[in-house]
């Protein structure tokens, strides 16, 4: 290869690998992103983005329009399932914008990934690519083989395709994620179907023994609400964010919670299932000048709201180890990403597993006061 300038692969047009698209070319590099789907789908689900996540996105470009489009919630209050008490009220608004120099906010997840699709111009994106091999020659490029007989060069890869990543299956063999035995069942709807139903708070997780539900508005005037469960359901490990679950079968999971849970959930049209899986924290990420990012080699349960965050903390990192660096330097940039990252989402992963997340007094500083922009790399 002859570029002055180093052809950077991405695989995966999700949350990470959008992420990492925006920030490379922030920092000038040459990148084009290879996407199995034919198009974009707006899941129906939402996400929390957390203080350190909107460091990242307001670097690149996104702060003005996500404030626009997403709610801004008082707080993440967390309930007992039946009586209501209050356990742990984390505090968000004004007062962690000001403590974490950045908002909390809570988005359709839609509307997140078609921010950061706007960050990336459309010609770099390749959809209907999805990677079926990958070999390094000894040159330090890469070739990459896709499904419809393709092949692509580049000076690096990085993968962001999620959490059954064929490229760590490529690096370091075939390790299925652990099924937690749980799932998440989920939906987005008009919150003027809950008539007169009344929402104590912005976004409550309600804590039962051995379940628990999420729910909070995803739009700035409260037009829409989204909830996400946890419950016990062995058997179900089909992974896909379209799988459809059975609403009675939800209802009577949840029918010894707090009347405002189950009016909540009697208001839905139709339901999402999804397994919940984790892994162990991977002592290597990468390999010469390939290395994963996101879901691919940190997947951890939702329980702190902060596997997109990862991802997203991991683009602003990874492309401040690649600004500036020649091709020859790319195998020890990348190896400088994952030295800088590892600590931080391994923490992340086995914090979330516990599922302590605000059922009681929770120090937040380390999570939300955490800038991929400025922190100090190694
Ligand atoms: P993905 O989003 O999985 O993207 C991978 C992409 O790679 C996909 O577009 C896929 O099509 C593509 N791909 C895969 N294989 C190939 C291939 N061979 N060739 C080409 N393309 C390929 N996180 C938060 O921060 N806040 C939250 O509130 C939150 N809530 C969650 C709730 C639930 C129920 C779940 C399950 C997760 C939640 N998460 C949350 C976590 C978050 O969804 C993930 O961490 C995040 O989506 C990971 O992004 P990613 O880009 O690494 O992977």
């Amino acid at each position: 290869m002859t570029h002055a300038i180093p052809s950077i692969a991405i695989i995966g047009a999700g949350m990470g690998g959008l992420a990492a698209a925006a920030a490379l070319r922030l920092k000038g590099l040459d990148v084009t992103v290879y996407e199995q789907a034919r198009q974009f789908a707006r899941v129906g689900a939402g996400i929390q983005i957390g203080c350190n996540a909107m460091h990242v996105l307001r670097g690149l470009g996104l702060e003005e329009r996500l404030r626009a489009d997403t709610f801004y919630p008082r707080s993440w209050n967390n309930r007992d399932s039946k009586t209501g008490d209050v356990m742990f009220d984390m505090e968000f608004g004004q007062p962690a914008e000001r403590r974490y120099g950045a908002p909390y906010l809570l988005a359709h997840r839609g509307d997140l990934h078609a921010a950061l699709a706007s960050a990336v111009p459309d010609e770099i994106v390749r959809l209907d690519h999805r990677l079926t091999g990958l070999d390094q020659t000894g040159d330090g490029s890469v070739t990459l083989r896709f499904a419809h007989g393709a092949t692509a060069r580049a000076d690096a890869v990085i993968a962001a395709d999620g959490v059954n990543s064929l490229a760590k299956k490529i690096l370091f063999g075939e390790s299925p994620p652990n099924f937690t035995g749980r799932i998440a069942y989920r939906t987005v709807y008009p919150a003027s179907r809950l008539g007169g139903l009344a929402i104590l708070d912005d976004c409550t997780k309600w804590w039962g023994p051995d379940r628990h539900i999420i729910m909070y508005y995803v739009k700035p005037d409260r037009s829409e609400i989204y909830f996400v469960t946890s419950q016990p359901e062995p058997g179900f490990e089909f992974e896909s964010w379209s799988a459809t679950g059975d609403i009675g079968a939800l209802s009577d999971a949840f029918a010894e919670f707090h009347p405002q849970v189950k009016g909540v959930i009697a208001a839905s049209t139709e339901v999402f299932k999804r397994p919940l899986v984790d892994r162990e924290p991977m002592a290597r990420w990468g390999e010469g000048n390939v290395t994963l990012l996101g879901d691919a080699c940190h997947p951890m349960t939702p329980y702190m709201a902060q596997g997109a965050a990862m991802a997203i903390e991991d683009a602003a990192v990874l492309s401040r180890c690649l600004e500036g660096v020649e091709r020859a330097g790319i195998a020890a940039a990348l190896r400088r990403y994952e030295a800088n990252r590892q600590e931080r989402t391994a923490r992340m992963q086995l914090t979330s597993r516990q599922n302590a997340w605000g059922k009681g007094a929770t120090d937040t500083d380390w999570v939300y006061g955490y800038n991929a922009w400025t922190a100090e790399l190694a």
